[in-house]
């Protein structure tokens, strides 16, 4: 909470300065420049100094998608911008979901009565490599060098994604080349389910919000090796991944409101780690599983699996890990 407001009292700040700096100028430059003005050349440096201010705005917002509080309100921006598009397409749709989730919602206990089975995500297609069976017997093999276990994609430390893997049939088209992430361009089904779970949080008065969502291989890679750079390789791995291990390429996950440890004991985030699982999504990096996972403890991460194995993982708030169920790892071979 006081990271949102402290973040929007530094943007807001930033937003008057991009114009008090260039009007600043331009009324020195009227009240003490006596001979000749050019006040056509003037404007145009005001106007040059305007942009300026406003693009470091931008390549900040391009290049420090991981610093927080700032991407949070960057990027909920951006987010909430695009849905918007979206939403009026489906205005009548929506209007029949929101009626929907309003009366299986139980307001008193913050609890969502959500009947819904959310399917699983179908497998891309392509030729089965089988790679035999994990410690726990589910059957192991890759699709275009993707790696599944049990029909579930993976994405870790120690199963890759080729660097050329795009997720088709996502809700806006994701794109490969893409140098900044995109918080709608999640798989449809996911998407689908992630809209149900913000209009019932919406409907107690919760609000959640995509702040990172789909990363190319490109843009993981910017943000890793730029990590590397600031914290040194070993601290960045704890938290960053390297390009091909992240899940955010998978279109299948996404990172949810403030992207800091504070975001658990937020109302959203209680509710979220509640109730994310009616909706078939998972918290992938749960507390203390960090040996498992390969990650600390990201309240923020979520990631769709359908509710069939969601509710499992679940496990009545004792998260399970998708590592520790599968019987894979999650560990860098150097
Ligand atoms: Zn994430």
């Amino acid at each position: 909470m006081q990271n949102n407001m402290l973040v929007t009292v530094i943007s807001t700040g930033y937003f008057i300065l991009c114009f008090l700096i260039p009007l600043g100028y331009l009324f020195l430059f009227a009240r003490y420049k006596s001979k000749k003005k050019n006040y056509g050349r003037a404007f145009i440096i005001a106007l040059i100094m305007f942009l300026i201010l406003f693009g470091i705005k931008e390549v900040v917002k391009e290049n420090f998608l991981n610093v927080k509080p700032l991407n949070c309100y960057l990027n909920k921006v951006c987010e909430e911008k695009e849905d918007e598009d979206k939403m009026d397409e489906n205005k009548s749709e929506k209007a029949t979901k929101t009626t929907t989730s309003s009366s299986t919602t139980t307001t008193t206990s913050k609890v969502v009565k959500n009947e819904k089975t959310y399917e699983k995500v179908k497998e891309i297609s392509g030729t089965k490599t089988d790679k035999g069976k994990t410690s726990k017997g589910y059957s192991i093999y890759e699709i275009n060098g993707v790696t599944f276990v049990d029909g579930y994609l993976i994405a870790n430390k120690s199963y890759f994604l080729p660097e050329s893997y795009v997720p088709d049939n996502t809700y806006t088209k994701a794109d490969g080349n893409a140098a900044k992430q995109c918080p709608t361009c999640i798989e449809n089904t996911a998407y689908q389910a992630f809209k149900d779970m913000k209009a019932d949080a919406a409907a107690l008065g919760l609000n959640i919000y995509i702040s990172s969502g789909f990363r190319s291989y490109i843009t993981q890679s910017n943000i890793y090796n730029r990590n590397v750079t600031n914290n040194g390789q070993e601290k960045a791995d704890t938290y960053s991944a390297r390009p091909g291990s992240s899940e955010h390429q998978t279109g299948l996950c996404f990172d949810l409101n403030t992207i800091d440890s504070s975001f658990a004991n937020t109302s959203e985030g209680k509710w979220v780690n509640q109730n994310a699982h009616k909706y078939g999504y998972i918290i992938r990096y749960p507390k203390g599983k960090t040996e498992e996972t390969g990650y600390i403890y990201e309240p923020w991460h979520l990631r769709y699996v359908g509710t069939e194995l969601a509710e499992k993982l679940y496990n009545n708030g004792n998260w399970l890990t998708i590592e520790d169920y599968f019987g894979i790892t999650s560990e860098y071979s150097e």
